[in-house]
């Protein structure tokens, strides 16, 4: 690794734009956690902490988690020992409340952030990456046409319900979750422009072109 390109980054993008993969990736090269803000609200829910009970109310009841608990839990998260050396943040901060948040917290640990990746992707190929993800109408169990298909055609390995395309991963819900996905990053992304930390991959490659890009930018191989 070449330690003039950082062990603390962001990653940004929508769903569909594969960074949780890259995220796994490079967290194992670098030997860092990819700290995904779904991970750790379903973490701390488990650990019945008073902030996961909070925290607990909001995603049982389908509710957008407030700025001010995520903050909160995140900071928690980063103070913890195996952020020492680092950290790759998966999806976080997307709002400008909450990436000021996060810059005062990391100011005062003296760590700010090295690098943020954009994973600009495409909606057509958002569209054709999540036409391949099935669920199954009974138990809910997930598949991937391409990478994780079922024994038999439509139905279920687990309990045999019929499989279907979920009611959000519809070209038209799709377009309208990037539209907005869009619309809250962008001045997050002229931030982070502006202090020139930021980086753009093209996220609408192939998975291995993809982690071309993310090695190159964070690692300093290609
Ligand atoms: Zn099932």
């Amino acid at each position: 690794m070449d330690p003039r390109l950082g062990t603390r980054f962001v990653f940004l993008g929508p769903p569909g734009a594969g960074k949780g993969t890259q995220a796994a990736l490079i967290s194992q090269a670098l030997g860092v956690p990819a700290i995904a803000t779904g991970g750790i609200f379903r973490d701390a829910i488990a650990r019945g902490t008073q902030i996961g009970k909070q925290i607990g109310q909001f995603v049982n009841s389908g509710m957008l988690v407030p700025d001010k608990l995520t903050n909160a839990i995140v900071a928690e998260r980063l103070k913890q020992k195996d952020c020492k050396k680092g950290f790759i943040l998966d999806g976080y901060p997307r709002s400008l409340t909450q990436a000021k948040a996060l810059d005062t917290y990391l100011l005062k640990v003296r760590s700010p952030i090295d690098r943020v990746l954009y994973f600009k992707v495409e909606a057509p190929v958002v569209i054709e990456r999540m036409g391949k993800r099935r669920v199954c109408s009974q138990c809910a169990a997930t598949y991937n046409l391409v990478s994780q298909s079922p024994k038999t055609e439509g139905l279920c390995d687990k309990c045999g319900g019929a499989l279907v395309t979920r009611s959000d991963d519809t070209p038209e819900a799709i377009r309208k979750r990037l539209t907005v996905y869009e619309q809250t990053t962008k001045p997050l992304l002229d931030d982070y422009g502006k202090k020139n930390i930021l980086d753009v991959v093209n996220a609408s490659a192939s998975v291995e072109a993809v982690a071309r890009q993310v090695q190159g930018l964070c690692l300093g191989t290609s």
